[in-house]
């Protein structure tokens, strides 16, 4: 089983303990720091770069990560306009570090990013306007006014490999291209799940919007943490009902069907065109490869 970029996090979330202010405040004093700058995390000699705590981080944003090992992990998001120097190291983009890091890093960080990215845009009660407080070492805002309560958000977006299956057996997968995409990519659909829509249901009226294809069974595939901001990404096959389809010509500027031979060769990156296939640690690339391995 490939283990999806940003899953697979093996701290201890200790979410029974975290609402003891007593037992935090002891998890503090011997805490490990990552801190981050402008939703980017520390990165030290390929690795997250959870310092000891430092004066001058008073103040500053801070939520509990979890125990790794016995060890307490925290997350510090630092202010301010210019870099903070912490000596060797530097801050680094949340995609580009995920290439660089290893597996646990990027699942730690991405936690990190999405749970500080929350707090950042979270600070005043919906309710009431007032400015509320972190509790639970961060998975929880309190209004001191109203008493309502907030927790961190998690977003669910479908994303979904259309299949076409011809009357031989033979398969191929529909791509497009976004316009938001650099230039040659093609990829999955995605959208964010609405209000009162299943899963399934979501799959099928975004491929209708984005290229007018009439999806019959969706199949669950496997999920991805992505924290830009916080999504949930819900991978799935979709059953296309008919080879037929047209792009909207809004979101979507392109689309192709693909063998599971061309599916390979373009994963391989042994097609030198105008089209590219997602990055490894997108759930999009493991949609398309784990199809046409099989
Ligand atoms: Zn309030």
């Amino acid at each position: 089983m490939t283990v999806l970029a940003f899953s697979g996090n093996p701290l201890d979330r200790a979410s029974e303990r975290r609402s003891d202010p007593a037992w935090l405040q002891a998890q503090a004093v011997a805490g490990l720091y990552l801190p981050f700058w402008q939703t980017r995390p520390f990165v030290l000699d390929q690795r997250a770069g959870f310092l000891p705590w430092r004066d001058g981080w008073e103040g500053a944003t801070c939520i509990f990560l979890g125990l790794d090992g016995t060890q307490p992990l925290f997350a510090v998001d630092l202010a301010g306009e210019s870099e903070p120097a912490l000596g060797q190291g530097g801050f680094q983009e949340m995609r580009a570090s995920a290439f660089v890091l290893p597996a646990r890093d990027t699942a730690i960080a991405g936690q990190a990013k999405a749970l500080l990215d929350w707090h950042k845009r979270h600070g005043f009660c919906p309710n009431c306007a007032t400015r509320t407080q972190i509790q639970d070492g961060g998975y929880r805002r309190l209004c001191p006014n109203c008493s309502a309560e907030h927790f961190p958000r998690t977003d669910p977006v479908v994303i979904m490999l259309p299949l076409f299956r011809h009357a031989d057996g033979r398969e191929e997968c529909l791509v497009g291209r976004n316009k938001r995409f650099p230039l040659p990519l093609y990829s999955a659909f995605a959208g964010f799940v609405e209000p009162g829509e299943s899963m399934e249901e979501a799959v099928r009226r975004e491929l209708r919007e984005e290229v007018n294809l009439d999806a019959g069974v969706v199949t669950y595939h496997a999920s991805q943490p992505w924290p830009f901001p916080s999504s949930l990404m819900l991978g799935c096959y979709a059953q296309a009902l008919s080879r037929d389809f047209q792009i909207d010509g809004h979101e979507i500027a392109d689309a192709r069907w693909l063998g599971k031979e061309e599916a390979r060769a373009r994963l391989a990156d042994t097609i030198d065109d105008d089209m590219r296939l997602p990055v490894t640690i997108a759930i999009a690339h493991h949609l398309i490869k784990d199809w046409a391995q099989r």
